[in-house]
């Protein structure tokens, strides 16, 4: 069967969401179309402490970004081709959408993505999300968020996601389930259940979609490629919906004609619409790291190794995070060895990031050739006023101070990276030098309103200008969201089911 109701491209986070809600209906049909293989028999994909195994990996399509003007040139992006995407390796913190977030999406246009209507999308979720539990909780990490209480003046969070965001210091709240150590990606709990069981829902694996088939301004199909090698069409009589990823939906979209038409005629294409915002708008976290010499190795327990964390307020009084630090069981120092720092046996790290940056970036095809990988500039630090700089150098200082607070201070031999003598502007560079991304790139078909010419989609994640064509994936983020965004696209997949449904009435 070829024909269906509804095309979901891309059985990620989102999109496993999406194929698994609009096929509760047995009277409408739903074709969900994933690039990898299922994730149902691959354990380093379904325990989540091996979640480090898949990557650079080969479900990983590890991108790599142009020459960086200001950032660093040598990140390695993770994109994980296999049912659940990104959510089969990644780490799982599971933060659900902080409301100052949606104010901020509701203000660039993306009417009705309030907290009131978004948050009961929340208690709605199939996955397990709880803290991490007492008995996976690991000492060391208890002490560093002890100590940054002191250091930072916050104070000891239980349970982030109970109420609104605010600053602490804690243990995560983790997807997965604590009994067996099952990750929980959308995959896992969205899909295995019904993907064998419902008639009415069908899963092309190891099936890339080429280009999206539009008629007479409406997409009516995707022309998709089999694993082995044959190419062929799958049709939708109502509508498809796209949710390959901040990078992939953008480059599947430019490949079919839809985005900047002068771009696309210099691929050697036709443009379908004009539609200058696609894979503008890249946002992502940026990251510093600081590196010690512990006194021991640090064990287990652990659940991903990215357990807890800190939120900390520094500009202003606004008790809304606008800094983050993962406090990592596993130290992540290969930008600081590619610089010829050595690092002994026994390490320990603190990574800040910017949660609301204002450097924005982009994604385009400088090829026709689906097999050609995007290509990406992050633009990291290049916000005119200085900003996420700024914030990570503040993110570096809070670190150390940490570092130098008890009981964490008792773990610690010396500092290794960047080194306690590396201050200024030597710092600035070397900061900006060896940034790593957090792996959340977003924002690339972003939502705003019906009469934004640079919004990609409207708040129904409608495409301006094709009909029956939607976008569920991180490319509609209008800004990116404070904390770690897993949550949120298992909310959005809701949502766009929701209002893809009410629209078929
Ligand atoms: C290493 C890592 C760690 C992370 N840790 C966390 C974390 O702890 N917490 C958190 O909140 N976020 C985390 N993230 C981010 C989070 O996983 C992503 O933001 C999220 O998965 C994005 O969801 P998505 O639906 O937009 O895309 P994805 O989950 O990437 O799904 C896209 C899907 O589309 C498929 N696809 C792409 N192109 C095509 C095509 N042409 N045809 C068919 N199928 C296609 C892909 O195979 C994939 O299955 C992490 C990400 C990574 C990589």
């Amino acid at each position: 069967m070829t024909t269906f109701d509804y095309i979901v491209v891309g059985g990620g986070a989102a999109g496993a969401v999406v194929a698994a809600r609009l096929s509760e209906d047995p009277n409408i049909t739903v074709g969900l179309i994933e690039a990898g293989p299922s994730d149902e028999n691959e354990p380093r994909a379904l325990q989540l402490s091996r979640w480090f195994e898949m990557l650079e990996g080969e479900y990983d399509l590890d991108y790599v970004s142009v020459e960086q003007e200001r950032g660093n040139s040598h990140i390695r992006q993770a994109r994980a081709r296999i049912l659940g995407g990104c959510a089969s390796h990644n780490t799982m913190i599971a933060f659900k959408t902080p409301r100052e977030d949606l104010d901020s999406w509701v203000q660039a246009g993306a009417t009705g993505w309030d907290a009131e209507t978004l948050h009961p999308y929340f208690d709605r979720l199939e996955v397990p999300i709880q803290p991490v539990v007492p008995e996976h909780r690991n000492p060391f990490l208890a002490d560093v968020t002890t100590a940054a209480q002191t250091a930072l003046g916050v104070p000891g969070v239980g349970d982030w996601n109970d109420g609104d965001l605010t600053t602490g210091a804690g243990f995560f709240p983790m997807a997965y389930d604590p009994a067996t150590g099952v990750r929980g990606s959308s995959s896992v709990w969205y899909l295995h259940p019904v993907m064998h069981v419902r008639d009415n829902l069908t899963v092309f694996l190891k099936t890339m979609a080429l280009s999206i088939i539009v008629d007479d301004s409406r997409a009516v199909g995707i022309e998709v490629r089999a694993s082995d090698g044959s190419t062929f069409e799958i049709s939708a009589t109502r509508e498809v919906i796209l949710a390959c990823g901040a990078i992939d939906t953008p480059a599947l979209l430019i490949r079919s004609g839809i985005g900047r038409a002068s771009d696309i005629e210099a691929l050697g294409l036709s443009p379908v619409i004009d539609l200058p915002g696609v894979g503008e708008n890249l946002m992502d976290h940026p990251e510093g790291l600081v590196i010690w010499e512990s006194t021991a190795p640090m064990t287990d327990p652990r659940v991903s190794d990215w357990d807890a964390g800190i939120l900390a307020r520094v500009d202003g009084e606004n008790g809304f995070p606008d800094l983050m630090f993962h406090l990592p069981l596993m130290t992540f120092g290969v930008h600081a060895e590619r610089l010829g720092y050595v690092l002994p046996e026994n390490t320990i790290s603190i990574t800040p990031n910017v949660p609301r940056p204002k450097s924005r970036g982009r994604v385009w095809l400088e090829s026709a050739d689906p097999d050609v990988a995007p290509k990406i500039d992050y633009r990291y630090f290049t916000d005119p006023a200085g900003y996420d700089e700024a914030m990570l150098l503040k993110g570096v200082e809070l670190a150390r101070q940490i570092a130098d607070t008890e009981p964490m201070k008792s773990w610690v031999v010396r500092e290794v990276f960047p080194g306690p003598d590396v201050v200024g502007d030597e710092l600035a560079e070397l900061v900006r030098r060896t940034n790593h991304t957090v792996y959340h790139v977003s924002g690339t078909c972003r939502m705003g309103s019906a009469d934004d010419p640079n919004a990609v989609v409207d708040p129904q994640l409608r495409v301006r200008g094709v009909e029956g064509l939607r976008i569920a994936d991180a490319s509609v983020f209008p800004v990116l969201t404070t904390v770690n965004p897993m949550v949120t696209l298992y909310m959005l997949g809701e949502r766009a089911a929701d209002l893809i449904r009410q629209d078929s009435f």
